[in-house]
């Protein structure tokens, strides 16, 4: 699959887990938040239930004679919270204040009077308290943890709330409530930020899939294009060949010198055609990386002499000089594909001629080195800003050059040298600095390499 293809599925995927993260987040915070209510509700509705059973107690306390007061007030247990020490009721997370403590003594009192929580007061109280409507349950137990009374939905599942609470100090009974918080309640609560995310979402994945259409056309228009070169190029091949071949026939059948140098001229101009041109058809091909040459031995030395001389003809109308400094052995071969190397070299050796005043000077050093050979092409040119430094390498790339520093070219060139080295297993880099000049080098190595 193409790498932008993977990318925007990945960004799909990217944008896709970061709302979820992102929704996922908002409902544990409402979790959280709506926890925290109904904590506060059972609480509230516990003490409220409690106080409406004192207010009756004491109403029909003043109801009774003096002797049926004395007699209940002999059952009810006085005081007793104020032996309990608060601490160990903390640790166990049952009551935290003494207040609680205070509250459920009198809970106590009210077991022994008979005088049991109601129920659907307690369910009536939370109802109204918690606004939002919740499928909930209590249920009340004895000191056996038998459930002696419930109030509310029987048989809900999904539970997202459950609190255990003792009532009284005594442990006579205790009371459990269930809640289950709806997603739909979610949903309604937060339906502004959940609209909110979607939209974002489907915005941003219509983005990603846009650019990847965008990048699709393209795609589809270059290659449509390559394959219009590709026709242009295999057309063109023909008349130059064959003008190369008239101009080696009349230089044959002639023995006039002057016709000789002009053959010469003529043939070095068609040939550097022919190198772009070939160039241009690799650039193209459908599997630009993939070059099916052979390897062979290779006379470096020779190979840029060769070079130098086609150079010097084809800048012949421009003040130039070129240095081969050569620090190889004599005879030395490596092995490699004679038409890559030479082709990079050249277009090295040109670029260097190219892109530069009159009285330019280029020097080519040849070096071995521990792995193999290292060749620099040194100018002192027109230099390359620093920004452009990487880009240059990339096919069709070209520096913006304007007035008198615009050349002709096509921005093959390092990219074509750039895969031949690569494809011998070497490196390419440049160092250079404006208005100072260029050194592009690059090193291929000795090892035997196969080149498919
Ligand atoms: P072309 O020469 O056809 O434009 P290349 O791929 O050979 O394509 O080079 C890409 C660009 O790099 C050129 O357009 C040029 O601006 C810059 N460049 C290449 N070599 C040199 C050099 N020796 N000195 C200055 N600029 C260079």
């Amino acid at each position: 699959m193409k790498k932008y293809k993977i990318i925007t599925i990945i960004a799909g995927i990217a944008i896709i887990l970061l709302q979820f993260s992102y929704i996922s987040s908002i409902y544990g915070k409402f979790i959280q938040d709506m926890t925290l209510k109904i904590d506060r509700a059972y609480k509230i509705a516990i003490d409220e239930e409690m106080l409406a059973r004192e207010l009756r107690f004491n109403r029909l306390l003043l109801s009774l004679t003096k002797e049926q007061r004395d007699s209940i007030y002999q059952i009810i247990p006085r005081a007793e919270f104020l032996d309990i020490d608060i601490e160990d009721y903390r640790k166990l997370g049952v009551f935290e204040t003494s207040g609680d403590i205070y509250t459920h003594s009198r809970e106590d009192k009210h077991f022994q009077l008979k005088d049991l929580m109601d129920m659907p007061v307690l369910d009536s109280l939370f109802c109204a308290l918690i606004s939002t409507k919740l499928p909930h349950r209590f249920t009340l137990f004895d000191k056996e943890m038998q459930a002696t009374d419930s109030i509310g939905n029987s048989h809900i599942t999904r539970i997202n709330y459950s609190k255990y609470q003792p009532l009284g100090l005594r442990g006579f009974q205790s009371l459990q409530l269930d809640v289950k918080i709806p997603l739909e309640v979610f949903i309604k609560d937060e339906i502004g930020s959940l609209l909110l995310s979607l939209l974002l979402m489907l915005l941003a994945i219509f983005c990603v899939l846009f650019q990847l259409t965008v990048i699709r056309n393209k795609e589809e228009e270059l290659k449509q294009r390559d394959e219009a070169t590709r026709y242009i190029v295999h057309d063109l091949k023909t008349p130059i060949t064959t003008a190369m071949t008239i101009a080696e026939t009349m230089k044959a059948l002639n023995d006039d010198k002057l016709l000789h140098e002009a053959m010469d001229y003529n043939y070095n101009k068609f040939n550097h055609v022919l190198q772009q041109v070939e160039e241009l058809k690799d650039a193209t091909s459908e599997d630009a990386t993939r070059y099916k040459l052979q390897m062979q031995q290779v006379n470096l030395f020779k190979l840029t002499q060769r070079v130098k001389e086609e150079c010097d003809m084809l800048f012949a109308d421009k003040e130039h000089t070129i240095v081969i400094t050569n620090g190889l052995p004599e005879g030395y071969l490596i092995m490699g594909n004679a038409v890559m190397i030479e082709r990079a070299m050249r277009n090295l050796v040109e670029n260097g001629l190219k892109y530069a005043d009159h009285g330019v000077q280029v020097e080519i050093r040849l070096n071995k080195t521990e792995k193999g050979v290292s060749v620099d092409v040194q100018d002192n040119g027109w230099g390359i800003a620093p920004e452009y430094q990487k880009k240059i390498f990339k096919l069709y790339f070209r520096i913006p050059l304007e007035g008198d520093y615009e050349r002709r070219g096509s921005g093959v060139g390092l990219s074509s040298a750039k895969s031949a080295v690569l494809a011998h297993g070497g490196k390419i880099w440049v160092e250079s600095e404006p208005g100072k000049g260029s050194t592009f080098s690059f090193t291929l190595p000795a090892t035997r390499k196969r080149i498919t």
